[in-house]
């Protein structure tokens, strides 16, 4: 089961990224996780990339492109891969393709979880830190208990601006590879802004159904 799972920041990538790897035994590869573990291990990589992470930029093609091949030729990924993160630019996803089909490989579907980006905006500045026990809680949607409301705070990344302006990225970026996949009629359109166990029924019944 060859997957790619897209999202806006606050869709619950991750909650469905580990709902689909479990159901099906495939590896999850974030390129996010695995640029940011090669930042910290120092690599040539990682040291390439830094830069243009802590702009907030995309690290360039080729760096990521290569990255994604090496990863997705290792042994545990012969039955299959969860993509989180990539492709996001549409040399990206033609590079994929080549690789698949030099290899004779196929995508199975491309998961798009669509949450409104005022839901998102709703989610992402609700959210609350609890600095003692480190738990999130929402102010709307899972209020702090009493003991912990007054020390509840707001990390810096979740204000409504830097929200709206990573939507932005996102929506600029998935723009580039939506259509490349509604056209080879892989896309599979999903209601994210559902429970999150609603979420994962729909995502198994478009890839199962
Ligand atoms: P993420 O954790 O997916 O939000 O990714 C964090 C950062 O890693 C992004 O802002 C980019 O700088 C970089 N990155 C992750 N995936 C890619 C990709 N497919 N192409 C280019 N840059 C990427």
């Amino acid at each position: 089961m060859r997957l790619i799972l897209i999202g806006p920041p606050g869709a619950g990538k991750g909650t469905q990224a580990d709902q689909i790897v479990q159901r099906y035994g495939i590896p999850h590869i974030s390129t996010g996780d695995m640029l940011r573990a090669a930042i910290k291990r120092s690599t040539k990589l990682g040291r390439q990339a830094e830069s243009y992470m802590d702009r907030g930029e995309l690290v360039p093609d080729n760096l990521v492109i290569a990255m994604v091949m090496e990863r997705i030729a290792q042994a545990d990924c012969g039955i299959g891969f969860l993509l989180d993160g990539f492709p996001r630019t549409l040399a990206q996803a033609k590079a994929l393709d080549a690789a698949l089909d030099e290899a004779r490989m196929s995508l199975e579907a491309v998961v798009l979880l669509e949450v409104p980006d005022e839901a998102i905006v709703e989610r992402i500045t609700g959210r609350r830190l609890d600095p003692v026990t480190g738990k999130i809680y929402h102010i709307k949607f899972n209020p702090p208990p009493a003991d912990a409301a007054a020390r509840v705070i707001q990390r810096s990344d979740d204000s409504e601006q830097t929200c709206r302006a990573r939507l932005a990225r996102y929506h600029a970026e998935t723009a580039a590879v939506v259509p490349h996949y509604e056209a080879q009629g892989l896309l599979r359109r999903i209601d994210g802004s559902r429970r999150p166990p609603d979420v994962t029924r729909q995502i198994i019944d478009a890839l199962e159904g």
